[in-house]
């Protein structure tokens, strides 16, 4: 794994579709190796940085530079629309997903463990609860053991077990040193897990905070200061 201290450079990164402006010109050095989260009100362009820095979308501007020995190809990723067959098994669009990604088939036996997937793993997806939809989103998310992992809103229908999971899971990728990325609104979750906080306000990174700093109180104050106040 790549050595700590070293970071992803975000140089103007714009996104427009057509009049509205989603990114502004934003630009970060990400630290590597680290758990990072994004908090932001709807719409102030989460998803969209993180559909661009994954490579989903093209940034209309601006560029993101992986250091050397770090691929940008070795991204997971927990997106709100997963692109998954409805009509068939959490376990082959697992399979299929780590086909795509050129992983081992076989590594899908130890993820499928982390977020305890295995008593629907045959069940068509269409027939999943919201919840259960989701926990095989985050599953897929870490096949192939990419070093960079993106969650965008992974608690959304999760029960508390998958609270707990998600949160074990995290901890274990970030024992690991892999960059991980997660949008969230929940700041109690937020401050258990991430080592950085990046504040989003239409379309830019309006503060970044490390949470070294931080309990649970003062990232809710800081969210009431810097994104609630006009
Ligand atoms: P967030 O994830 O912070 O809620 P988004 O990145 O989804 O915000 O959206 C940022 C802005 O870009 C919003 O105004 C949203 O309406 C707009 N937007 C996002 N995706 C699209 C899209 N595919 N087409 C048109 N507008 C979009
Ligand atoms: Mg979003």
């Amino acid at each position: 794994m790549i050595s700590c201290g070293k970071k992803i450079e975000i140089t103007g990164v714009s996104k427009t579709f057509g009049k509205k402006t989603a990114l502004r010109n934003l630009s970060y050095d990400l630290p590597i190796g680290k758990v990072v989260g994004l908090i932001g009100p709807n719409g102030s362009g989460k998803t969209t940085f993180l559909k661009c820095f994954s490579g989903i979308w093209e940034p209309d501007r601006g560029e993101i530079q992986f250091p050397d020995g770090l691929e940008k190809t070795s991204i997971g990723f927990c997106f709100e629309d997963p692109a998954f067959y409805n009509s068939r098994s959490p376990y082959r669009n697992l399979e299929l997903i780590a086909e795509l990604r050129g992983c081992d088939p076989g590594s899908i036996g130890d993820a499928i463990l982390e977020m305890k997937i295995e008593n629907y793993l045959y069940k068509a997806f269409k027939s999943l609860s919201h919840g259960q939809k989701q926990k095989v989103n985050i599953t897929s998310a870490v096949l192939g053991h990419p070093s960079i992992i993106i969650f965008d809103e992974p608690n959304n229908g999760l029960d508390p077990e998958g609270f707990i999971l998600f949160r074990e899971l995290v901890e274990r990728l970030k024992s690991e040193e892999r960059t991980i990325i997660i949008s969230s609104h929940l700041l109690f979750e937020m401050d258990k897990m991430c080592d950085h906080v990046m504040l989003f306000k239409n379309g830019d990174i309006i503060d970044d905070v490390s949470m070294d700093d931080f309990s649970k109180r003062d990232l809710e104050s800081l969210y009431k200061e810097k994104l609630m106040a006009e």
